[in-house]
């Protein structure tokens, strides 16, 4: 299946790619590299909305699991979110691209409150917009709050990218056989629970009929190559 041209994207990555080949936190040389990836996309002409993840620094159930309030650790997931927005943000600068940082938990010494029509001009001037803080709520995961803001903003599509070139029948690490899914129906991957995504990400993105491509952030040119049907990975559709 080859992707319909798209005007407008929303790229979630999660927070571990920030690490790089660290065990924790950000690695800026890395950062540096992911923002040459989303520059690269950018000047294919497309719109990019930007959501990052916060587990490289923390996340809510690690720090439930250790005894804290899961609301509590949650709020500092979310803290954790704007803090890799604020470094991509910084990176993109870098190579002289102009970006915003929307949070949905409002911070206005650091950046802007999520405001759509705000989001939107951004975009129209050829800005990149890096939503932070999810959906601004504890007990969801900020691919929640990429599928919120991919239909918020009207994306053509939740492009996700991972460690892992798509959606496989089984772990790949375990399992020399696992076979990758070309495509693969948002219900499949709610009835088998397949790992994508959390199940409220998908069943919105299902409900707003926006298609999800899984693929590996780590191979260098990629989000370009899987934006031109040339990648490798996994599409989320009807
Ligand atoms: N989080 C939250 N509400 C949101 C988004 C994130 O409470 O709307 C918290 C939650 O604790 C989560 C953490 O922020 O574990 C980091 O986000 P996530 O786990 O989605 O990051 P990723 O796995 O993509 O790096």
């Amino acid at each position: 299946m080859t992707l319909p041209k798209m005007n407008r994207v929303l790229l979630k990555l999660s927070g571990e790619v920030l690490m790089g080949g660290q065990q924790f936190g950000i690695d800026p040389a890395f950062v540096l590299e992911l923002a040459k990836e989303v520059k690269a996309a950018k000047d294919t002409g497309l719109q990019i909305c930007l959501v990052i993840g916060g587990g490289n620094i923390f996340r809510g159930m690690a720090g439930a699991a250790q005894g804290m309030d899961r609301a509590q650790a949650d709020y500092m997931g979310m803290l954790a979110t704007v803090m890799n927005a604020l470094a991509m943000q910084s990176a993109l600068e870098q190579l002289g691209v102009e970006t915003r940082v929307q949070s949905a938990v409002q911070m206005d010494q650091v950046c802007e409150p999520v405001i759509r029509r705000r989001a939107e001009r951004h975009l129209e001037k050829g800005r990149i917009v890096i939503f932070a803080a999810g959906v601004g709520a504890p007990y969801f995961t900020t691919d929640s709050g990429a599928a919120l803001r991919a239909a918020e903003m009207k994306c053509d599509a939740l492009l996700k990218g991972t460690s892992v070139d798509g959606i496989y029948d089984s772990d790949p690490k375990k399992n020399a056989d696992a076979k990758r899914y070309e495509t693969v129906s948002y219900s499949k991957v709610l009835a088998d629970d397949l790992k994508v995504m959390d199940a409220s990400a998908v069943a919105l993105c299902r409900d707003n009929e926006i298609p999800i491509v899984v693929f590996s952030i780590r191979e260098k040119g990629n989000v370009v190559k899987v934006l031109s049907g040339e990648g490798t990975q996994t599409i989320v559709t009807d």
